[in-house]
């Protein structure tokens, strides 16, 4: 059974075929650094990051892109309040949010476009929208998207979810644009200046201005992964309009399908109710890092819930994550303990149980990553760990292989060990090399090494069971 995954094109579980295996093209909507991502934000982000570590453990080579939109309305009216540069103000968010993507263990993508170096491709994009008559110049010297132009070459809008073309227009549904249009559901692909927009501004063949949001992500993405790509994801309050937009600019122009499959994550919610500042259940990474919890707890928690399923995020719930962590860890303590060293890297077919365990955790992430479910077959492996080790019926070599397969699982969970606990590899290293001095009876060697180790700041403990490795 290979990967099946929820395609919003086609309101479906699909089996995932790249378009040109083993590459996966995948983008992801990035932030817009005006602020310090939220904990909605990082569902959608560390949700990104399973979808890569799932095709990465399935042998793909992916390609992943995140734009950074450092250019729109509220960026702009900040610096103009804050009296900076363009530059000055987003420099410190967009540090912020890739260190807080390192704290949540997400695996930085291949190319993270800025919004602003890749104007000339911006430009190129809607030259060829002008040419072909779907864009257009409105008085206010603006350039908007024509949507009936689009639908009368046969273009079909509303791909990604149903629209009654007349209710839209008589609700106005995408009236969050400021600008003028045509017709209301026509929006901006380049901003003429405006006073306010003191500085932040670019030469372009239609006038001075800047780029709307929805053609950035169109221009990037293309630009980096092709007309045509795999997969693109983002949380679900981008499907209508900033989705569906990337289709009708990016189809409109290259006349080839733009996305493969589209895959979005689902709202969350923080104590039963939807985020805001006014009710104090907003929170940045920050904020939780502040409260004491750790990346891992916040990172294991973003994971809990099926990705198209909406989350209530609470602090009970991360206290559970830190009990189960900490279940987790244990019984990797015991299987050290048990395994002896070397206790990373055992090759070999895993013993029964912990084989169909990994193939039911394998199982679920490919039934549309289903990762509830998938947390549900490690609890049940840790459990039954527990068991053979509580009734002493755990050999070393059984406890080595749990190790092995749980590093395949934590190469998708991305959970990693207990930092206290993490020994890295070269310490590992050293410590194997003093246990084979040791048995070649070169103590001179062994003892060299226990001084280094200690100079690294380990100790060993000799035990009945094998040498252990204190942090000093
Ligand atoms: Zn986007």
């Amino acid at each position: 059974m290979g990967l099946k995954l929820f395609n919003t094109l086609s309101r479906s579980v699909q089996d995932f075929s790249p378009l040109a295996p083993p590459r996966v093209g995948m983008y992801c909507c990035g932030p817009t650094v005006y602020d310090f991502a939220h904990v909605g934000n990082w569902r959608t982000f560390v949700f990104a990051d399973l979808v890569r570590r799932w095709l990465e453990f399935n042998q793909f080579k992916v390609i992943h892109v995140m734009n950074i939109t450092d250019v729109e309305d509220k960026i702009i009216r900040a610096v103009r309040e804050t009296r900076t540069s363009l530059r000055n103000f987003t420099g410190p968010f967009e540090a912020g949010f890739f260190t807080d993507m390192q704290t949540l263990n997400c695996r930085q993508p291949h190319e993270t476009p800025r919004a602003t170096e890749r104007i000339p491709d911006i430009i190129s994009l809607i030259e060829k929208l002008l040419e072909r008559g779907i864009a257009y110049k409105a008085p206010d010297a603006s350039v908007y998207f024509s949507i009936e132009k689009y639908r009368a070459c046969g273009c079909h809008y509303g791909q990604l979810l149903k629209l009654n073309f007349d209710e839209m227009r008589s609700a106005g549904r995408v009236k969050s644009d400021d600008y003028a249009k045509e017709s209301i559901a026509d929006f901006a692909l380049w901003k003429a200046r405006a006073p306010e927009d003191g500085e932040v501004f670019w030469p372009s063949p239609f006038g001075e201005g800047r780029p709307g949001w929805h053609i950035e992500c169109s221009a990037m993405s293309m630009k980096i992964l092709g007309a045509s790509f795999d997969l693109h994801l983002g949380g679900e309050d981008l499907i209508f309009p900033h989705h569906e937009d990337e289709i009708a600019q990016s189809e409109a122009a290259t006349g080839r399908p733009f996305v493969k499959y589209w895959l979005h994550a689902a709202h969350l919610l923080v104590e039963g109710k939807k985020m805001s500042k006014s009710l104090g259940n907003f929170f940045t990474l920050r904020d939780l890092l502040a409260k004491g919890f750790t990346g891992r707890e916040i990172r294991c928690a973003l994971l809990q819930a099926h990705y198209r399923e909406s989350f209530n995020f609470t602090f009970d719930g991360l206290q559970a994550v830190r009990a189960a962590l900490a279940r987790i860890d244990e019984c990797l303590a015991k299987l050290r303990e048990i395994s002896g060293p070397p206790y990373r890297g055992a090759v070999g077919a895993p013993d029964g149980f912990t084989h169909s365990a990994l193939q039911r955790f394998t199982g679920s992430l490919d039934d549309d990553l289903n990762i509830s479910a998938a947390w549900g077959e490690v609890f049940k492996w840790i459990a039954e760990l527990n068991r053979r080790i509580a009734e002493n019926s755990l050999t070393a070599p059984d406890a080595a292989m749990a190790l092995t397969a749980w590093q395949k699982i934590d190469s998708v969970l991305g959970i990693g060990t207990r930092p206290d606990t993490d020994i890295p590899s070269e310490i590992v290293s050293l410590l194997d090399a003093r246990q084979a001095a040791r048995k070649a009876r070169d103590f001179k060697r062994s003892d060299a090494i226990r001084d280094e180790l200690k100079a690294n700041g380990w100790a060993i403990e000799d035990t009945p069971k094998g040498p252990k490795l204190k942090k000093i």
